[in-house]
């Protein structure tokens, strides 16, 4: 039987768009608009784009649509309709941009689309998620050894941590979780400083911990747990400390901490979501001192470092907890030594985001992180001086990336932000800080330039008069 009279006119027209890529061409070139047009538009769409979205609305299409058709709507409606995240002026969050080599690498990885979960399944991404965990354990001066799981984010990274940290003290009770559940277990001691951050509050649901069970350390002004106030610890504790408050980017004293926590043998687990990063770098290590002596760390690559979104890392001191927490067989899996990444996540299935992260550190090099935190690092002070300079109350010691801003008041800080967003030349978003609204400005992007910050600070004096004005 020929082929060809089995295959569909719809199979037969995408045979050819790979042949002849023309589709691809015509996605290149909507990429390029993009980008030629990036830095001058809006940094969060207005209300034209907006309202457009609505094109989108419609019930599942019976019929199929031409390729063609399907990019042409995504570019006309959707482009003009996102946030301009590698602008250089977008400071939301902690959302970081994405470095150019690490996309190109990306667009590459998705032609090759690959499935992560197996080292037969795909070798190549095998051997980058090797050779990943290796320079993140050095870059952050781990302990060697540390297994590294490839997740979407930090969120997931920290439900993998505390899995693991849960399962080997439950282990030390004696308890097999794997065999016996968690219901009837024996209560690990959950301890939390007072400004964790949400995720983790998820990660501990989900792990079927409740937030009467949660021991709350207090923070001091700038956030940071305070190791003074901590309750004594012991061997069924499960303890988070924060790298970098998502507010002020503060760092918990993680040397004594964890000193303490060693002495207990208490599993400590640090959310580092974007400030682990100050570990691979000279001049901000000194703000992690002491995260080696933990037991797991969460990490984001798209943060501070840069990679296109999602690209989160978990890791783990012991290599065998994380296994067993992430524990999984079936009789068409194979078992031996390659390196599975599945073993190491929740997910079995996942696209092969390591080429993203490996593009990224392998571009940069030690001298290029290092380039990189430091300008974000630059940028934040220039922030935090030039705003108090224009008479903005700055509320954090400007220790990272992370600056806390606010007016004479309330009331005007609210109104100067919503003016701010409204203005469209930068984005920050708004948070609450020791019970009084503030700006938040997150400098996470590499294409952040000298000329955006002084242009981002003239829009915050130009929304303050407007919103006092008003
Ligand atoms: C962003 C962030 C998270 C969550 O990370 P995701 O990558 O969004 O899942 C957790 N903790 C801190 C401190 C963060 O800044």
């Amino acid at each position: 039987m020929n082929s060809c009279m089995n295959s569909s006119p719809l199979q037969t027209t995408m045979l050819e768009q790979l042949n002849d890529k023309h589709l691809f061409d015509l996605a290149r070139s909507q990429a390029y608009d993009y980008l030629d047009t990036l830095r001058a538009r809006r940094v969060y769409p207005g209300e034209s784009a907006l309202a457009a979205l609505s094109l989108f609305h419609e019930a599942m299409p019976p019929t199929p649509c031409p390729a063609e058709e399907v990019l042409r709507l995504l570019h006309t409606h959707g482009s003009p309709a996102t946030v301009a995240q590698s602008a250089g002026r977008y400071f939301g969050f902690v959302n970081g941009g994405a470095l150019p080599a690490a996309l190109a690498a990306r667009w590459l990885a998705d032609i090759w689309d690959q499935n992560a979960a197996l080292s037969v399944m795909s070798p190549v991404v095998a051997e980058l998620e090797s050779v990943c965990e290796e320079w993140l354990v050095e870059l952050f001066g781990l302990p060697s050894g540390t297994a590294a799981g490839f997740v979407g984010g930090s969120a997931t990274a920290t439900l993998c941590g505390l899995a693991a940290g849960r399962d080997k003290i439950l282990q030390a009770f004696g308890w097999d979780l794997g065999a016996d559940g968690l219901f009837g277990a024996p209560r690990p001691r959950i301890i939390l400083g007072e400004q964790a951050h949400a995720t983790v509050w998820k990660a501990l649901r989900l792990l079927g911990f409740g937030r009467a069970q949660v021991e709350i350390v207090p923070a001091d002004a700038q956030g940071r747990l305070r190791a003074d106030r901590l309750p004594a610890l012991d061997a069924s504790c499960l303890l988070v400390a924060q790298a970098g408050n998502v507010n002020s980017g503060s760092f918990d004293p993680l040397k004594e901490i964890c000193r303490r926590a060693r002495l207990a043998g208490a599993w400590v687990h640090v959310d580092g979501a974007f400030g682990l990063w100050a570990a691979a770098c000279e001049s901000t290590r000194f703000l992690t001192d002491g995260v080696a002596q933990a037991d797991s760390w969460s990490v984001d690559a798209h943060k501070t470092l840069n990679a296109p979104y999602d690209v989160g890392v978990v890791l783990c001191r012991n290599r065998d907890a994380l296994l067993e927490a992430m524990r999984i067989g079936a009789s068409y899996i194979p078992d031996g030594e390659q390196r599975d990444g599945m073993r190491l996540t929740p997910e079995m299935s996942r696209r092969a985001r390591v080429v993203e992260l490996w593009a990224t550190l392998k571009s940069l090099g030690r001298a290029g992180v290092t380039d990189l935190l430091e300008r974000l690092c630059r940028h934040a002070r220039r922030f935090g001086q030039d705003l108090a300079a224009h008479g903005f109350r700055v509320l954090n010691e400007v220790v990272f990336n992370q600056v806390l801003v606010a007016c004479d008041t309330p009331a005007h800080t609210t109104a100067t932000l919503a003016q701010l967003q409204r203005a469209g030349e930068c984005w920050c978003g708004g948070t609450f800080w020791q019970g009084e609204p503030v700006i938040r400005i997150s400098v996470c992007s590499w294409a952040t330039t000298d000329d955006d910050v002084q242009r981002t600070v003239a829009a915050f004096v130009d929304a303050r008069a407007i919103a006092a004005s008003a």
